[in-house]
């Protein structure tokens, strides 16, 4: 069965049958202007909104719901049709939103930092699987008068692993919510052959590189996926983005202590930035805990210091400010609830399997 995210206008047509044709938009209305349930639907009869309640299902089962102890954070656990749990995390600002969505239930990118990645992979979402969190979450702002500016490709899983999917879930975000390109913004581990068809596709999404290390031995070690798409690879997959879209690249930075912090850490990836044209921009998160990784954050006072040393060698970067640690909801803490494997060696040698559309 379809889902109501998942359903063309063609589709509901179809559920709708000899009903007149207006009636189509006022449930596109429905679900991408107010994002509400059939039920609320009171400009349509009683009795098609209880028909397309059944026959165009939710696709997500609230579970729990989550808020930050000063309520700008809201971490939502949904469950899907098989049982699998999934995270979406709302961040309110002062007068609009962010949603941060998932587009894989777990992750087979195994960076042994990340929550997700510690839980391993159960399957690809799909379309209507993630834009549902989206109309969820929006539906949620409102309720506190916020609007959605922006989605970030930044929960659980590994969006370039399912490009297509997540490539109709934009289109969706872009032509029915209304959101720009410029406010959406998919995060990669470097996932070289979906930055090349993502690099395809007709609008300028932004795009966020998990680095996290700057030469290929201690990125081999910290995301195991640079076995398969060494540094080399991933920044001509980069320039290469850059050259077919008018957007600046931005790369990923979890600080650990004694790790990835070190002055020659800074001057590393400091050259990869200028690599680029225009300069890739580093966003430095100061690594949260997460079950499965014994190793711990910088300083915030070294994370100011490795930003102040990246500036000086020529390359921007700002220091994100962490969001709801407290509920589990900040960057690698998404785990919805799954068991984690811990591991405290280092990984074996052969990269992880990357399930993608193509197989
Ligand atoms: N798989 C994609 C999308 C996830 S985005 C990707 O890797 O880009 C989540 C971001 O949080 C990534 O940049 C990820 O590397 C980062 N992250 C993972 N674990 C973290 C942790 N414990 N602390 C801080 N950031 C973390």
């Amino acid at each position: 069965m379809t889902t109501r995210y998942d359903a063309t206008r063609d589709d509901i047509a179809e559920v709708l049958g000899d009903a007149p044709r207006y009636r189509v938009d006022q449930v596109w209305q429905g679900l991408y202007q107010h994002c509400t349930e059939p039920g609320d639907w009171t400009n349509l009869p009683l009795g098609l909104r209880s028909e397309l309640a059944e026959r165009l299902p939710a696709a997500l089962t609230p579970v729990t719901e989550s808020v930050s102890d000063d309520g700008d954070t809201v971490k939502f656990l949904w469950e899907l049709d098989g049982g699998e749990r999934i995270e979406t995390v709302l961040m309110l600002y002062r007068d609009r939103a962010t949603v941060c969505v998932s587009s894989q239930a777990g992750c087979a990118m195994a960076c042994g930092f990340c929550a997700t990645g510690q839980a391993g992979f159960t399957r690809h979402l799909t379309v209507g699987e993630i834009v549902e969190q989206i109309a969820r979450a929006t539906r949620r702002a409102a309720d506190v008068d916020r609007r959605v500016s922006n989605v970030v490709y930044m929960g659980m899983g590994e969006p370039m692993a399912n490009e297509e999917r997540v490539w109709r879930s934009v289109e969706r975000l872009h032509g029915e919510f209304g959101l720009s390109a410029r406010h959406i913004t998919i995060s990669t581990v470097g996932l070289v052959p979906g930055i090349r068809a993502l690099a395809e596709r007709p609008l300028p999404v932004n795009l966020a590189v998990s680095l996290h290390a700057a030469n290929d031995d201690l990125r081999d070690d910290l995301v195991p996926i640079n076995r398969r798409y060494p540094i080399d690879d991933l920044l001509d997959a980069c320039s290469d983005y850059l050259a077919a879209r008018n957007r600046r690249i931005s790369f990923e930075w979890a600080m650990i202590d004694g790790v990835n912090d070190r002055d020659l850490d800074a001057a590393e990836l400091a050259a990869l930035c200028r690599r680029l044209r225009p300069r890739a921009h580093v966003n430095l998160i100061p690594l949260n805990p997460t079950p499965g990784y014994p190793t711990t954050g910088s300083s915030l006072r070294r994370v100011h210091e490795f930003r102040d040393l990246l500036e000086s060698l020529g390359a921007n970067a700002t220091v994100r400010q962490n969001r709801g640690t407290e509920i589990d909801a900040a960057c690698g803490q998404l785990a919805a609830g799954q068991p984690v494997r811990i591991e405290t060696t280092r990984r074996a040698s052969s990269p992880p399997d990357a399930p993608s559309d193509t197989g």
